[in-house]
């Protein structure tokens, strides 16, 4: 590269985004305040930067900041996100203003590299490479070796001396723009490769001379005439642009908005384009291409980490065209390269503050650097590398908390193999560990298959040549993922550590046959549906069932194993006592039994947010009672039944609240209409009609038939909106009256044996103050009867649920009554909406198909219509009542970026179920760190 053109590329200071004029006139007249949508890097200078990911995506913006830090990058240039979604909302063209703006870049760069576009004696050749703010693994394809044409390819090999890397980079040009511009299928050019080489006896493409490069670009253009009617374009500038075009396209491919919709990225923001000069690691014996990690992505060891290529082309390694090796070999074959090369990657690990994944090409043992991201992880690996950089002093414990996604932890509680089960089995083969945790599944060989077998209830695990990203649908809900090709940073194994599921890949031992639906290991024969079990952290595969048990986190907090005993768990709890530092929502769980409640305070729970008391109802002998409760056809037998569930419901109460030593439990009195204690009306008519054929026993028959007249008297046409909830108590009191009794006497109970207790009375669906006031008159009566029966005082408060639309309408009226709100966003969306939870999944698909909905509102809140009655009820309450607790007990408890809204909004806790616990205690630091309440 000539480094005396540097001032050339002196950067073009960043305008700042045009301001809307005042006056059009003015605008008009000031060319200048045009935005920018081209950034230059070159030679330790670039117009952007880390920070500016949005307008230079995750690509353009790493190539900026290693630029400017002065590491060996080839110069280029980056069209912004900005002109996508221009190009987009233009018809898919640009604005000639931009055109121009490209080719000014075009010009400068050939100043710096010392070469243009086109010419024989010395052609500038480009990479075409996509790059959105998120990286999208595989969804979009990168240009290599743009600007060769016929004549061009002769300068190469004239400047080189090199024929065969000449015409090896033109063959891979015409082949990877006629598969990505000109939609020509890929196995067409393979067709026609392979035919060369079995003409030449050559087994890879390293064995193929110049000569065979030739006939393979001559057959390569025959190809792109016959499909698409024209020659090979030969122009670089229509290459480029049409090029650049493609990129753009691809943003939209299905693929892509596959991939989106997965993990929740916005389909509006577009994809940058770097146009970035070539530098070749397929010169010879002293080139390479390779790709790696800072530390290990899978279980987060401080290793080096990664594989490279000698006399190859970035895409080679991945593509699994030859099998890579080891980076650790690298320091044998290119021994200054390699110390290079960890001296910037270190350099770019402490610099970006965590784990880098990064790829690097050297041309005749001279390395560049072509990219450098924060490495994508499983959730293990996060945990242990986010407190291995705290202990080697590179974050503070507030940046480690950041460097974990909240979700991940959900990976760490997932099972393992019981080691003595697993022992029981042979090894039927190994491959590569790729994301590790235990599975264990049916095997299936389609995504198709493994979407379908997972609906019936199955556990599947897919079994693959290689995955590609349409694979993504089949991987989600796989227990595993198994392939027989690929590397360590294969889509497999990429994707698998980001989902979190247990994946091997590269088991070559495997002969798969897909269409036959069987797949043969060491004269084992094993077909669809058989069940296969591997160990995603070792690679080992078995053939059959075995049994998983749970995660050394969940055997530390069980007691089955010690603190001390396990590293994993100890950093695990480092990490979040450090999130509850910085936390300021206070984190309760959704509980209904004894166990889980303990569990919950295992995993951080300070309080029950939701007891349901009905899930008790349905406990062994309990539905007999619960039913003679409902067909009761007046009070004093409704009376008599209710005092049999008296003690029952006690005993539940003092289990959940002794299990919270102490911390608030919120019992919440009897939801779901009566008929769902009662056997369905079909199938009772079946009986009926089954007794009555064989003249069976008269007494049962009475029985069912007044049972059957009960349930058609309940019988409701839509029970979502029936006679539930507070309504029950209302028509029933002596049920509310039975609840409040055995939470006061389960309380005293506790109290008189020294153990405190803070229950929290909670009325559902309450949507008038005066439903409330009629039950809270209840609570408070049958509290002060206990009272005084047991002369023991207890500390509490009655408080409702707000999750009908009309109780957020009214939160200062109800507020008067209520000593707490918490938000039931599950009813609370339903009703806002209109949608039935039950129902939604029949038209979610085609909402996000069409982008009406984003995401599923049942699972992240709607911010914007429910997250509005959510702020309303909150400032409503605290007007009225400014100490009102307020939380929410919806399943957006445990939705990270729900919990952001809760925290903005200020709501006093959320409530997770128990195993989302630690997911919202690290969401609730993530959004103090990020969000100061009322932002
Ligand atoms: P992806 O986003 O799929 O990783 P990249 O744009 O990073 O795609 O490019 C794919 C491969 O091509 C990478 O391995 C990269 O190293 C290589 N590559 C891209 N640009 C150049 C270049 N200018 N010179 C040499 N190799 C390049
Ligand atoms: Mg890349
Ligand atoms: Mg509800």
């Amino acid at each position: 590269m000539a480094k005396k053109t540097a001032k050339i590329v002196k950067p073009v200071k960043a305008a700042k985004p045009a301001r809307k004029p005042v006056k059009k006139i003015v605008a008009a007249k000031a060319p200048k305040a045009a935005k920018k949508y081209v950034y230059a890097f070159a030679n330790g200078r670039a117009d952007g930067d880390r920070t500016m990911k949005d307008v230079l995506g995750g690509k353009g913006s790493g190539l900026a900041e290693m630029t400017n830090a002065g590491l060996p990058v080839p110069p280029g240039f980056t069209i912004s996100t900005a002109a996508c979604n221009l190009w987009y909302a233009e018809g898919r063209k640009l604005p000639q203003a931009i055109e121009d703006e490209m080719m000014a870049h075009v010009r400068r760069l050939e100043q710096v590299a010392g070469a243009q576009f086109g010419s024989t004696a010395n052609p500038l050749l480009v990479s075409v490479r996509s790059g959105a703010k998120f990286s999208m693994p595989g969804m979009m394809d990168t240009i290599l070796n743009l600007g060769l044409n016929d004549e061009a390819v002769e300068g190469l090999k004239a400047r080189t001396k090199n024929g065969r890397f000449a015409y090896d980079s033109y063959r891979r040009f015409i082949q990877m723009f006629g598969n990505v511009v000109l939609e020509i299928p890929k196995e067409k050019f393979e067709h026609e490769f392979e035919a060369v080489k079995r003409a030449h006896a050559a087994k890879v493409d390293t064995d193929l001379s110049e000569q065979g490069m030739q006939e393979t670009v001559a057959r390569y253009k025959k190809l792109v005439q016959r499909e698409t009617g024209k020659p090979f374009p030969q122009d670089p500038v229509q290459q480029l642009r049409m090029s650049r075009d493609a990129v753009f396209r691809s943003w939209n491919n299905q693929r892509a908005i596959a991939y989106r919709r997965i993990y929740e990225i916005p389909d509006d923001i577009g994809t940058a384009v770097n146009v970035q000069q070539m530098v070749f690691g397929n010169t010879g014996d002293r080139s390479a291409t390779g790709v790696g990690f800072t530390r290990n992505p899978a279980t987060g060891a401080k290793e080096f980490f990664g594989e490279f290529l000698v006399n190859a082309q970035g895409e080679d390694v991945v593509a699994g065209i030859r099998t890579p090796r080891p980076i650790s070999e690298l320091a044998e074959v290119m021994p200054n390269s390699y110390k290079e090369l960890r001296q910037f990657t270190s350099r770019l690990e402490k610099h970006y503050k965590d784990i880098q994944d990064f790829e690097f090409t050297i041309e005749n043992d001279k390395l560049f650097m072509l990219q450098t991201r924060s490495g994508k992880r499983t959730g293990y690996a996060a945990v242990v590398i986010a407190t291995d950089f705290v202990a080697e002093k590179l974050a503070k414990p507030a940046e480690a908390l950041l460097m974990v996604e909240p979700a991940a932890l959900s990976q760490l509680l997932a099972p393992m193999f019981d080691p003595a089960e697993w022992k029981k089995v042979p090894v039927a083969t190994k491959g590569l560990p790729a994301s590790p945790g235990a599975a264990s599944g049916q095997v299936v060989f389609t995504s198709e298959q493994a979407v379908a077998w997972t609906e019936q209830g199955k556990k599947v695990l897919l079994v693959r040549k290689e995955t590609a990203p349409d694979d993504i649908h089949g991987m989600e809900v796989a227990q595993g993922i198994l392939t027989a090709t690929g590397g360590m940073t294969s889509h497999a194994a990429v994707v698998g550590r980001q989902m979190g599921r247990p994946s091997i890949v590269g088991a070559g031992a495997l002969h798969i046959d897909e269409k036959g639906k069987a797949f043969s290991v060491g004269g084992q024969t094993v077909k669809e549906g058989d069940w296969v079990s591997f160990d995603g952290l070792t690679g080992e595969v078995k053939i059959g069932k075995v049994a998983t048990k749970p995660s050394e986190i969940l055997q530390v907090l069980n007691g089955q194993m010690k603190a001390a005993d396990s590293d994993i768990y100890r950093r695990f709890s480092a990490l979040l006592g450090w999130a509850d530092k910085v936390r300021r929502l206070g984190i309760r769980a959704n509980a209904d039994q004894p166990d889980q409640s303990e569990l919950a305070y295992a995993f951080g729970a300070r309080g029950i947010g939701l007891c349901r008391t009905e899930h008790m109802f349905f406990g062994e002998g309990r539905i007999e009672k619960v039913q003679r409760m409902i067909l009761a056809d007046n009070e004093q037998d409704r009376r008599a039944a209710l005092a049999e569930l008296l003690p029952l419901q006690r005993a539940d109460f003092y289990g959940v609240l002794k299990a919270m030593h102490g911390e608030p439990v919120t019992i919440r009195t009897i939801d779901p209409p009566l008929h769902e204690f009662l056997p369905k009306r079909e199938e009772l008519m079946v009986e009926i009609a089954k007794l009555e054929v064989s003249g069976g026993n008269a007494a049962e028959l009475a029985a069912k038939r007044t049972l059957l007249k009960r349930v058609e008297q309940l019988h409701e046409f839509n029970p979502m909106l029936g006679h539930r909830g507070v309504r029950l108590g209302i028509t029933y009191p002596e049920i509310t009256e039975m609840q409040a009794r055995a939470i006061f006497e389960a309380a005293c109970q506790l109290a008189k044996e020294g153990i405190k207790s803070a229950p929290e009375v909670m009325i559902p669906l309450v949507g008038l103050v005066k439903e409330l006031r009629d039950q809270k008159a209840i609570v408070d009566r049958v509290a002060a009867e206990v009272m005084k029966e047991q002369k023991v005082r207890i500390k509490y408060l009655v408080g409702t649920m707000i999750e009908v639309p009309r109780g957020a309408l009214t939160a200062d009226e109800i507020a008067q009554e209520a000593q707490f709100f918490s938000f039931g966003t599950n009813d609370l969306t339903q009703m806002t909406f209109g949608f039935s939870r039950d129902d939604i999944g029949k038209f979610l698909g085609s909402y996000q198909d069409r982008k009406i909905l984003d995401r599923d509102p049942f699972q992240s809140i709607d911010t914007v219509g429910v997250g509005q009655l959510v702020a309303m009820a909150v400032e409503k309450g605290r007007k009225t009542r400014p100490d009102i607790k307020l939380g929410i007990c919806g399943e957006h408890g445990g939705d990270p970026s729900s919990v952001h809204f809760f925290h903005k909004v200020g709501l006093n806790y959320v409530s997770a179920s128990p195993y989302r616990v630690p997911v919202a205690r690290l969401a609730a630091a993530h959004a103090a760190l990020s969000v100061k309440v009322g932002d």
